[in-house]
């Protein structure tokens, strides 16, 4: 039978989650049938951190139909084509880590197999020389261009780094403009119908604000999935120690002025630099560099970290360090009765992999297609838990990966992530990986980059290969090499793909 609709939908919190949430429910819902309140506070603020992005954030600006000159605008972005790796796998190793594919898949065989056998021919060029993001990331280009978009490069391929408060003020705009009314102050208590639902919630203020369905935004303190409903939230700092960080903006190095037309010329990609006990991120926006160290308390004092990051940066610091912490591990159950925790209340794995906007458009993309009546159907609510536990697990396996494939020995932080026990599916994974190369469906095209990149080179490659002349792999990697090669002298630098979108003003 069907039941009543959702008539008012209160979101508290306003960082990057509630207001990515509140544009994308503007945007999909009939104003005619739902409310959306979102409540926030100017004193608490926001987390004010999460610059760098993944490719899925294209489709989010395209599903509310943000134009991407405006986008780069408003939010200071540059583009990004993956991250740079310094010092994983071994001190002075370096690796990228690009978005899309290296070479292309032939007669239904990865790309990496290939490569492997060519190595096994006595080949000796990287993995990377393969890859379209890669080599345009190293020449400081950008695989497309404003007027001219070529084809080869997928769509999905390439993302952003944003000024993050920047892109929420953005979204708050965007929202309101669609009719989601926003209220400023604190919420001092939240109140429960007898089954425990949420019935409302009360404002420093006084004023009582009632809803059917409530989203929790509210980050770290997460108050209504966890103060209210006592959630329990999984802990998995044993794979994933790192519990703090410090970050701190700086201006661009005067050397970075250096574009063909005279602009800044910034590197399309993330830098993550391997600490003693931890690891560094360097982030390009247009106006300035986001700078952060991420570190394990138990390992490193806050003033050690500091001064690791601030005598590291590539310019002059633009703000004092600011310490943040965390504790990596999932909410058990993000949608909880009528409570969806989305953004850091459901969860935090670190960003290493920049993953953690993809999470929240992930939780707001399943509860728009699991969008519930006043019923609130138990299954609907497993349904989503499950999928969003999937992601998470995905995520945090790969996360890990990366700390624990590695040859370094200088700290006693490096020991322990290399010796620690990992979580089985990774453990499989990794086996399978390092004696085959091959990979899960859904771990494809990031498991070669980081486990070569991090010195794992399978023992073995694709038998079907050896049906394959040597010859003639020999002339397909060439192939591959010249064809990127050959595109890169048509491409444009980045900053100038960037200069000219922000010439053409916001339409
Ligand atoms: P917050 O930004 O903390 O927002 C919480 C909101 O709730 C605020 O508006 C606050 O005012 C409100 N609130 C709280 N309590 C109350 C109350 N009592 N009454 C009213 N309002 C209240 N993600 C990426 O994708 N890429 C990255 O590169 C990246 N880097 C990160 C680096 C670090 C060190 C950390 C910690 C996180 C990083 N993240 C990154 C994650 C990213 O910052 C967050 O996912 C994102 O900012 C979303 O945060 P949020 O909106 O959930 O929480």
């Amino acid at each position: 039978m069907q039941s009543a609709n959702i008539e008012h939908i209160v979101i508290v919190g306003g960082g990057t989650a509630g207001w990515m949430t509140a544009a994308a429910l503007a945007n999909r819902l009939p104003q005619k049938l739902c409310r959306i309140t979102l409540v926030e506070s100017d004193v608490i603020g926001t987390v004010g951190v999460g610059e760098s992005t993944i490719p899925h954030i294209r489709q989010f600006n395209q599903t509310l139909g943000i134009d991407e000159a405006t986008f780069i605008k408003k939010t200071h972005a540059t583009v990004k084509l993956g991250i740079k790796f310094n010092d994983w796998g071994n001190i002075g190793d370096s690796y990228f880590h690009p978005f899309g594919e290296h070479g292309e898949i032939t007669q239904g065989i990865d790309f990496h197999q290939y490569w492997l056998k060519a190595r096994s021919l006595g080949e000796t060029y990287g993995l990377e020389q393969y890859s379209i993001a890669a080599m345009a990331g190293f020449a400081g280009k950008f695989p497309l261009s404003t007027s001219n978009k070529p084809t080869v490069f997928a769509d999905y391929t390439y993302s952003y780094h944003i000024d993050a408060s920047a892109y929420a003020a953005f979204l708050s705009d965007y929202a309101q403009q669609r009719g989601v009314q926003r209220i400023e102050g604190k919420v001092v208590k939240v109140n429960q119908h007898l089954n425990d639902f949420v019935q409302s919630i009360t404002l420093e203020s006084g004023q009582t604000i009632e809803g059917d369905l409530f989203i929790d935004c509210s980050g770290f303190k997460a108050l209504l999935i966890d103060g209210t409903l006592n959630t329990p939230y999984l802990d998995w700092s044993q794979w994933l120690p790192t519990d703090s960080a410090v970050a701190a903006p700086c201006e661009h190095a005067p050397g970075d002025h250096s574009s063909s037309k005279g602009k800044i010329a910034l590197q399309p990609y993330t830098q993550a630099t391997a600490r003693v006990s931890g690891w560094q991120w360097q982030i390009p926006l247009q106006h300035r560099i986001g700078n952060g160290h991420v570190f394990t308390s138990a390992f490193l004092s806050d003033q050690h970290a500091t001064d690791i990051l601030m005598n590291s940066l590539p310019g002059k610091a633009l703000a004092n360090p600011k310490i943040l912490r965390f504790k990596a591990g999932r909410r058990q159950y993000s949608w909880q009765k009528n409570v969806v925790a989305i953004g850091l209340s459901s969860g935090f794995l670190e960003p290493l992999e920049s993953t953690s906007i993809y999470l929240i458009q992930l939780g707001v993309s399943k509860l728009l297609e699991l969008f519930p009546d006043k019923a609130f159907r138990q299954a609907e609510m497993n349904e989503y838990n499950r999928s969003i536990c999937q992601q998470y697990e995905l995520i945090r396996n790969f996360i890990i990966l990366h700390f624990h494939v590695t040859k370094r020995n200088d700290s006693p932080f490096w020991d322990y992530c290399r010796n620690m026990a990992i979580p089985d599916e990774l453990q499989h994974l990794l086996t399978l990986f390092a004696e085959s190369g091959r990979t899960d469906l859904a771990q494809f095209g990031v498991w070669p980059a980081v486990c070569i990149g991090q010195n794992i080179i399978p023992q073995h490659y694709d038998a079907r290969l050896d049906n394959i002349d040597a010859e003639q792999i020999k002339q397909l990697m060439a192939n591959h090499r010249h064809k990127i090669q050959s595109m890169l002298a048509t491409f444009p630098q980045a900053d100038d793909y960037i200069q000219e979108l922000l010439t053409r003003g916001t339409r």
